[in-house]
Parts: C-alpha cells; sequence; structure tokens
C-alpha cells in the first residue's frame, strides 16, 4: 500500500510545476502587454491587470505549496498551523497545500473579511 503521506507529496510536486508553468506564462504576457502599451494606449490595460491580479493568486499559492512541502519533509504535513489538529485528509485531497483545519480556516476567513 502506498504511504499517503507520498502521495500527497507527489501531488503537491506536480501541482507546483504546473503552477510555476502557468506563473511563467503570465509574466511572459505582462512583459509582452508591457512593451506594446506605450505604442497603443491603454485597450490592452484590463486584461494586463487581469493577469497581474491572476499572477498574485498563483504565487501566494506557490509559496503555501513551498511551505507544505518543507512541511512534508519535516514530517509535520497535514497538521493545521492554528490549533495542531490533524487536517482531514478529504480537505488535503482537494487543497494539497492547506495549512488549516476546515474549522478553523472558516474563523480565519470571516475574521478577515471583517
Ligand atoms: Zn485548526
Amino acid at each position: 500500500m502506498a504511504n499517503p503521506i507520498d502521495e500527497h507529496k507527489a501531488r503537491l510536486l506536480e501541482e507546483r510545476d504546473h503552477l510555476l508553468q502557468q506563473i511563467e506564462r503570465l509574466r511572459e504576457d505582462v512583459k509582452v502587454e508591457l512593451e506594446f502599451e506605450a505604442d497603443e494606449g491603454d485597450p490592452e490595460l484590463p486584461e494586463r491587470e487581469k493577469n497581474l491580479a491572476l499572477l498574485a493568486t498563483f504565487e501566494e499559492r506557490l509559496e503555501e505549496m513551498e511551505l507544505a512541502i518543507e512541511k512534508l519533509k519535516d514530517g509535520d504535513y497535514g497538521i493545521c498551523k492554528n490549533c495542531g489538529q490533524p487536517i482531514d485528509p478529504e480537505r488535503l485531497l482537494i487543497v494539497p497545500e492547506a495549512q488549516y483545519c476546515v474549522p478553523c480556516k472558516t474563523k480565519l476567513e470571516r475574521r478577515g473579511r471583517r
């Protein structure tokens, strides 16, 4: 039987590579759009802003993935950063880089919205 941690690790590494590729592509797009901007004025601006926002989201996710990969190495992967309880494996399947269990995440998001 495969070790679930190994599976998580493989998934994380795979997703990280995928994310890195997307980030590279977006960075290229943003750069190209910058070069065109001077001549063509503003029509591409909303597209560029969208790409920049997307890029920021991806980079944030990448950072969380790097953290999760570090945790895998340390052996404390899948432990909630807030309450120290194991994170629901179902959740880790969907969000392999999850840092918080569902109750803590919900609490934190609510607090963040206020
Ligand atoms: Zn928690």
